[in-house]
């Protein structure tokens, strides 16, 4: 059964969160390759280095581009979450719809209140939620990125295929954090021939480009949402899944 939202939508959107919501899993060829990636992320986020999670985040987002088939896509991590009423923001995804420049994902890794780093899984769900979108519009190419049951289960699908503690035989994330046993000069090493394009920040936070879509959680709400819109320059889609964004999974 579709969200609620799904009545609010134009015949063109019904049809697009009714594709959407077919396809269920993105198979990942080659995911244990980058399983490894995974943990670099985890040791950069623990360690509170916005410069290295960022080139941790844009690295796995290269893999995961290079195992779908993706266009390239650029990943800028910010510091504290912006917040409001709505809540906080966790993610942002936006095309310029510009030939020749990537869409850019945006990723906040600090609560907005205590300024505590975001918990890991939470952070590594964002950055497959936000690449969710990228695969919507450019692998997919549904014309659109809705929230829908559909869109769900593809980002957890992404996730289970690269987190995979809990398998027999399989080392838990911590365990594998543990045993990694790096530094963050070691992977500053790794990172160091990343060229700048694929580390460049993003110039201007409140230049909003013309197609975005924002994903956060509105604690205060429980709202049907997510709608589609048009408002302005925004085409934006808020996150309905409140209870899944209030904890890490
Ligand atoms: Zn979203």
């Amino acid at each position: 059964m579709p969200f609620a939202y799904f009545e609010r939508l134009s015949r063109r959107q019904q049809g697009i969160y009714l594709r959407s919501d077919k396809i269920t899993a993105v198979p990942l060829p080659g995911a244990g390759a980058l399983r490894p990636l995974v943990v670099e992320l985890g040791a950069t986020l623990e360690s509170g280095d916005r410069a290295l999670t960022e080139s941790a985040c844009q690295l796995l987002a290269n893999g995961l581009g290079r195992a779908l088939g993706l266009p390239p896509v650029r990943v800028t991590v910010l510091a504290a979450r912006p917040h409001a009423k709505w809540g906080e923001l966790h993610g942002l995804y936006e095309s310029t719809g510009k030939p020749g420049r990537p869409p850019t994902i945006t990723l906040w890794m600090r609560t907005a209140q205590q300024k505590r780093v975001v918990a890991f899984r939470t952070f590594l769900r964002t950055l497959l939620h936000e690449m969710g979108h990228h695969l919507d519009y450019t692998l997919l190419r549904l014309g659109d990125s809705l929230h829908t049951q559909g869109f769900y289960q593809r980002e957890s699908h992404l996730f289970h295929q690269l987190v995979t503690d809990g398998g027999p035989g399989m080392a838990t994330l911590d365990e594998q954090l543990a045993r990694m046993e790096r530094t963050v000069n070691d992977f500053a090493a790794v990172v160091k021939n990343v060229s700048d394009a694929q580390l460049t920040k993003r110039p201007d936070p409140k230049n909003w480009s013309a197609k975005e879509v924002v994903c956060f959680s509105p604690w205060t709400t429980r709202s049907s949402c997510p709608s589609s819109r048009t408002a302005g320059r925004w085409n934006a889609s808020i996150s309905a899944t409140t209870s899944r964004r209030r904890s890490p999974p």
